[in-house]
C-alpha cells in the first residue's frame, strides 16, 4: 500500500540523489516538486491500483499501456525547464498525468495521443480536475502540431527509435525536448535535444529508460 504523496516525494528525492552524477541535475527542483504534489495521481491510474497510485513506480494503463515512473515524470519535467505561460508540445496523452503535471507548472499544453480510448479518458480526467490548460488531439504525434509551432518545449513520452525529423522540424530556436530514444522493446537513453540560437542542435543522453514504444511516423 502506498503512503501518499509525502512518501512518494521522498523515493523521488532519493532518485534524484542516486543518479545525480549522471544526470548533472542534483536535486528535485522545487516548483516539480510542487506540480507533484498537486497533481493526484490516483485519479490517473486503473481502479484497481489506486493503492499504488503514489508509489514510486510505472503502472499500467489501459491500451497496454503504462503512466510513468513519477522520479521519470519529475526528471522529464525539470529537464523540460518550464516557466509559467511556456507552450509544451506532449507526444503520447496517455493517462493525462505528465500534462497535468506540466500544467500545474503554469504551462499550456498541446499533447496527442493515437488511442481514442485513452484520450477521451484523459480529457475526461482533466476536466473534472478543472485543468483547462490541456488540449489533447487524437492522431499521430511523429507529426508533432504543424498549426501550433513552433515550440519551445517537446516532450516525447514514448520511446522513439530515432529523433522524429517533424517534431525537430517543430522544434524552435532555444527549444528543448526530451525523449526517449532506443530500440523498441528495449531500454531507451533518455535525451535532451538543445536548438540553439542559430538553429543547430545540441544533443546530451541522460539515462538509461524504459517507455512503451512510439508508434508510427517513420
Ligand atoms: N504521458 C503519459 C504516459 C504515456 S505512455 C502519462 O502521463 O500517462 C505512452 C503513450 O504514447 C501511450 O498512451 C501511447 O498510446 C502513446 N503513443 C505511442 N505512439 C504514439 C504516436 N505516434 N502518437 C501519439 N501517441 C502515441
Amino acid at each position: 500500500m502506498s503512503e501518499g504523496p509525502d512518501a512518494m516525494i521522498r523515493a523521488v528525492r532519493r532518485d534524484f540523489r542516486d543518479v545525480a552524477a549522471r544526470t548533472g541535475i542534483p536535486s528535485l527542483d522545487a516548483r516539480v516538486e510542487m506540480a507533484l504534489r498537486a497533481v493526484p495521481r490516483d485519479v490517473f491510474v486503473l481502479p484497481e491500483d489506486r493503492g499504488h497510485a503514489w508509489d514510486n513506480r510505472a503502472l499500467r494503463i489501459d491500451c497496454d499501456q503504462s503512466i510513468s515512473q513519477p522520479f521519470v515524470v519529475a526528471l522529464m519535467t525539470q529537464l523540460l525547464d518550464v516557466r509559467p505561460g511556456a507552450t509544451v508540445l506532449e507526444i503520447g496523452t496517455g493517462s493525462g498525468y505528465q500534462a497535468a503535471v506540466l500544467a500545474a507548472l503554469g504551462a499550456l499544453v498541446f499533447s496527442v495521443e493515437r488511442h481514442l480510448e485513452l484520450a477521451t479518458a484523459a480529457v475526461e480526467r482533466l476536466a473534472r480536475l478543472q485543468i483547462g490548460t490541456v488540449t489533447v488531439k487524437i492522431g499521430d504525434g511523429t507529426r508533432g502540431w504543424p498549426e501550433r509551432a513552433p515550440f519551445g518545449h517537446i516532450l516525447v513520452t514514448a520511446g522513439a527509435s530515432r529523433l522524429p525529423a517533424a517534431l525537430l522540424d517543430q522544434l524552435g530556436p532555444g527549444g528543448r525536448m526530451v525523449l526517449p530514444v532506443g530500440p523498441p522493446g528495449g531500454t531507451q537513453c533518455l535525451q535532451l535535444v538543445a536548438r540553439r540560437s542559430n538553429g543547430s542542435l545540441v544533443v546530451r543522453d541522460v539515462l538509461p529508460v524504459r517507455f512503451v514504444p512510439l508508434v508510427g511516423g517513420g
